[in-house]
């Protein structure tokens, strides 16, 4: 059985102080999280080891590099490599962000060699997809998410991908308040999962997470969560909220 999981975006917010503050509540309002599920918290890099160490001891909780560099190493002031994440024991690496697509400028191939630099190093990649309003308004969006794992998950072997997660976000849901409709979300999930069962065989496919991200909360998480295909949600805003990311997890632990 796939793992149900719960994955914070912190993007670039909150100060060492409050992420502190954060993680404790979150820790002492859902301490037990049984074996089949998962919360993983995406944090910023200053914040990676210390956070790592905080959750050791309770089980069911992960941390995740919100990216890394698509080099091993090299002349790259700035950057972070995998190879760094790892050797602190990182196990999870957020990989093609569509803000990171967007703001970055990282193309399906760059992300497919950071997927390779997360595999190699042991660090499961977070791979997220999803089309933008324009795709979706031409009816596009299977074709193109289609693509997205085409070009960059797909340089995964078999027994690699079998580690990956992938996280669905459409980009007109992300930070606007307006979620994908359960039915739009179980659809291109079951798209995905048809995808994957294509390249990599049915049986992969349906050991690998598949997670929503856009606009998640408290109030829609219960619906998104009963879709047969949606394997729990990558969230932003709300997780930067104790009361609203316990009640995801809470609402996860549910399903
Ligand atoms: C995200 O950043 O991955 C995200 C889904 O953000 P939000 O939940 O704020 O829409």
């Amino acid at each position: 059985m796939r793992k149900k999981i719960a994955a914070a975006n912190w993007k670039m917010n909150l100060t060492w102080q409050q992420g502190n503050e954060l993680v404790q509540a979150l820790l002492g309002a859902t301490p037990s999280i049984q074996d089949s599920h998962q919360v993983i918290l995406s944090v910023p890099f200053p914040y990676l080891a210390s956070v790592n160490s905080m959750v050791q001891s309770t089980s069911g909780y992960q941390v995740a590099a919100q990216n890394c560099h698509h080099l091993a190493a090299g002349a790259y002031t700035g950057e972070v490599s995998a190879i760094m994440l790892a050797s602190l024991g990182i196990p999870y690496c957020l990989v093609g962000h569509s803000e990171r697509r967007e703001y970055n400028g990282e193309t399906n191939a760059v992300l497919a060699e950071k997927l390779q630099r997360c595999s190699e190093n042991s660090i499961r990649p977070i791979f997220c997809c999803g089309e933008p309003l324009t795709i979706r308004d031409q009816e596009q969006q299977n074709e193109y998410v289609a693509r997205q794992l085409q070009e960059s998950l797909f340089v995964l072997s078999k027994e690699q991908v079998g580690h990956a997660v992938v996280a669905y976000e459409p980009i007109w849901a992300i930070g606007t308040g307006r979620t994908a409709s359960s039915a739009q979300a179980q659809a291109m999930h079951q798209h995905i999962r048809k995808v994957l069962a294509d390249h990599y065989g049915q049986e992969l496919a349906e050991r690998i997470p598949i997670l929503y991200g856009g606009s998640v909360k408290a109030s829609n998480a219960d619906e998104l969560f009963g879709c047969p295909d949606v394997d729990g949600a990558l969230v932003g805003g709300a997780s930067l909220v104790a009361s609203e990311f316990t009640a995801i997890v809470r609402s996860l632990c549910k399903s």
